[in-house]
């Protein structure tokens, strides 16, 4: 396809569509992007449809307006202002997920902060903020369309991996693919556990210094050795890894 990033870019990108359905992170909502490589001005991501059932066809490159300029014909997904906003402001960014995934939905509507409890948690990052799309825009639908709500998003989630979006989800970022499908699996796998862990009492969570070094940790081999794993967990992988 005319300007599409090289093939291990749509490959992994088909991947962390079905990754993130199988994990448990989206289900008929929510989409990931990646930003083209050597086109920084350019982001790949499906037309509109559930990621777990999204195929190489159905990638789209579209610019930093969230115009598409090539690849599949359909519509695009009605929220890819948030992608296009990350990326503009972003340049350390290589992907993006948003995400309805239902464990962070409380930490987003109740002003209990979402902060990493472990060490696999510690990739989202010791600070979480949330977003409140009615503070400047009143009372929308939730869905984030203009670039306007986009880069107030953008800008809520500033220089950090993740926002929460009040009442609707999250955005996770990453330097890449990889990345940005490992922090929104331990993202929500984190939230889970604080929630279980607010039931049970007070909650001592990781440490600035702590969430550093453990996410320092993980940034290294880790991501690989879980991305061949969900890859293999993957229904339809089952014998083809
Ligand atoms: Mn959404």
């Amino acid at each position: 396809m005319s300007g599409f990033p090289p093939p291990q870019v749509v490959d992994d990108l088909v991947l962390a569509n079905h990754i993130l359905s199988n994990e448990g992170v989206l289900d008929a909502f929510g989409h990931v992007s990646a930003r083209h490589p050597t086109t920084p001005d350019r982001f790949l991501i499906s037309q509109t449809r559930a990621p777990e059932l999204v195929e190489t066809g159905d990638l789209q490159l579209l610019d930093l307006r969230g115009e598409r300029v090539a690849g599949a014909e359909g519509r695009s997904y009605e929220e890819v202002a948030i992608h296009a906003a990350v990326y503009r402001g972003r340049s350390d960014v290589g992907a993006v997920v948003h995400s309805h995934a239902p464990s962070v939905i409380p930490f987003g509507v109740t002003g209990v902060p979402l902060r990493p409890i472990y060490h696999m948690g510690s990739v989202i990052g010791h600070e979480i903020k949330v977003w409140d799309i009615a503070q400047r825009f009143g009372e929308t639908d939730l869905l984030v369309r203009a670039a306007t709500e986009a880069d107030d998003l953008a800008a809520a989630l500033g220089g950090r991996t993740a926002v929460l979006m009040r009442g609707h989800g999250c955005v996770v970022t990453g330097a890449d693919l990889r990345a940005a499908v490992f922090a929104a699996v331990y993202l929500e796998r984190n939230a889970t556990l604080l929630a279980a862990s607010l039931r049970l009492g007070e909650v001592r969570g990781l440490s600035k210094a702590e969430t550093q070094r453990a996410s320092e940790m993980l940034r290294g081999r880790a991501g690989d050795r879980a991305w061949e794993y969900w890859v293999r967990r993957l229904p339809h992988r089952a014998t083809n890894p």
